[in-house]
């Protein structure tokens, strides 16, 4: 039977993995870096294979009382440094592959920012814009269901990505703890505060971004006021990197989500756009005197200095990377150049600060929330912050000096750092039995 007829026979489970772009990019860089840090053979094969690839079938009761079968993953990639950590994204476009090369990520990232976890991801393939609340909660605990074997406090630690949010991570607790029969706060981060979640959780991310872009603009000697930022996506990054280049004295031009976007040469009026956007969940219809509306593809062309994809994968390609203008591209999403892409901008010598180093704020506070769960002690918002800002610029620091070092992009330095860490900490477990 072939692949294709084997695909459509069990429904939309996918069989045959195909390979996708993030995939082939997260290998090509594994294998790359891996040559330079001439790691033996064996151990290369260790970290280019994931620890265990779950996929469960999410059947799910709609509103309309149909059943709809969605298909969730689950993949821990490495958890040499400790349990498994990553986020849980519901998009139409999650599939294994992608899902494979995220937890990848995570696995460096988490090394990079030196936090005692490996690296996790998972999702399922659904539309949650199209479906209501209840319909989520129905899918999510459903999906919790199935992915309980392998998840757990010690083991694996989900928390929020694409499409998910603190809310999915209340009801994956709740599934969670149901069926132990106590409540086990630190299964999942991301959480609302009232059930153990992390002050400055939510923010940690856009922080992360912009203390990343802070020491980068110390490092070139330039000055934050008078640098323009232009953002992609508006939702948990892009909405709070926004305001914290704000405060750190950029300013911010042009930003758009998925429904419109927005360019104003004095500067955006971004607690105006939250504001719209808490209102009517996009910013389509949004207004500000001396701000006009732009396209989607014009966006990422407008001249700025800063340019911060915010949103989806694969958003800066070989079609439209001649017409970036940015000399610092700050990767907020995950994966958003593709490799031709990358390329181009080294070449033309601009400065990229990696996604698995400039998104890692997240992460960290996951793990700070984590260990307040744990010992059941909670911080202030301004210690959680102190500690956010610590570990960003150690890790920037590291990562800079590693390119430096080199003579390597900071992409290329802050994966040789993340998987050198990764093989240590596999070296020195040796191989079990
Ligand atoms: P989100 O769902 O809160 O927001 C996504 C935003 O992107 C929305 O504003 C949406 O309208 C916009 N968008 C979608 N398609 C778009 C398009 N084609 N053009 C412009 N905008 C578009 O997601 P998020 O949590 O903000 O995550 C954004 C990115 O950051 C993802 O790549 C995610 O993996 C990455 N990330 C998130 C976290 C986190 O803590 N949330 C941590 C690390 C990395």
């Amino acid at each position: 039977m072939s692949a294709i007829s084997a695909v459509e026979e069990f429904g939309s489970i996918q069989l045959e993995s195909r390979k996708s772009v993030m995939y082939r990019t997260a290998s090509a860089n594994l294998k790359a870096v891996a040559e330079r840090l001439s790691l033996e053979t064996s151990l290369y094969e260790r970290l280019a294979s994931p620890r265990c690839v779950l996929i469960v079938s999410v059947p799910t009761r709609m509103d309309d009382n149909r059943v709809s079968t969605f298909v969730g993953y689950r993949v821990q990639y490495n958890v040499a440094r400790g349990p498994a950590k990553g986020g849980i994204r519901y998009h139409p476009d999650v599939d294994l592959d992608d899902v494979i090369a995220l937890s990848a990520l995570m696995t460096w990232k988490c090394a990079i920012v030196n936090i005692p976890f490996g690296g996790a991801k998972g999702g399922v393939a659904c539309d949650p814009t199209a479906m209501s609340d209840a319909e989520l909660e129905r899918m999510t605990r459903r999906y919790t269901s199935e992915i309980f074997p392998i998840i757990g406090p010690e083991r694996d630690i989900p928390a929020p990505d694409m499409g998910t949010n603190a809310q999915t991570m209340a009801w994956m607790m709740d599934t969670y703890s149901m069926q132990v029969g106590y409540s086990v706060p630190a299964i999942v981060t991301g959480k609302p505060l009232e059930m153990g979640g992390s002050r400055g959780r939510r923010e940690a991310t856009g922080r992360g971004v912009v203390h990343v872009i802070e020491e980068a603009l110390k490092m070139l000697g330039r000055n934050p006021a008078e640098q323009t930022a232009v953002i992609q996506g508006f939702g948990n990054v892009g909405s709070f990197t926004a305001e914290f280049l704000r405060d750190l004295g950029v300013k911010v031009v042009a930003i758009n989500d998925v429904s419109a976007g927005f360019f104003c040469p004095a500067g955006l009026d971004i607690d105006a756009m939250v504001d719209h956007v808490r209102r009517y969940k996009v910013l389509r219809g949004y207004r500000q005197p001396g701000a006009e509306e732009i396209a989607a593809d014009g966006l990422l062309s407008l001249p700025c200095d800063i340019l911060i994809p915010a949103a989806l994968g694969g958003q800066i390609h070989k079609g439209n990377v001649g017409a970036v203008k940015a000399r610092i591209i700050a990767e907020a999403a995950n994966a958003p150049l593709t490799p031709d892409a990358d390329a181009e901008l080294l070449d033309r010598g601009v400065t990229i600060l990696p996604d698995i180093l400039t998104n890692a704020g997240g992460v960290t506070v996951s793990y700070l929330e984590w260990v307040q769960g744990l010992q059941s002690f909670f911080w202030t918002e301004t210690e959680v912050a102190d500690r956010l800002r610590s570990t960003m610029a150690l890790a920037f620091r590291t990562v800079w000096d590693e390119a430096e070092r080199r003579k390597v992009d900071l992409r290329t330095a802050a994966t040789m750092v993340g998987v050198q860490r990764v093989a240590d900490a596999l070296h020195i477990r040796g191989l079990y039995p």
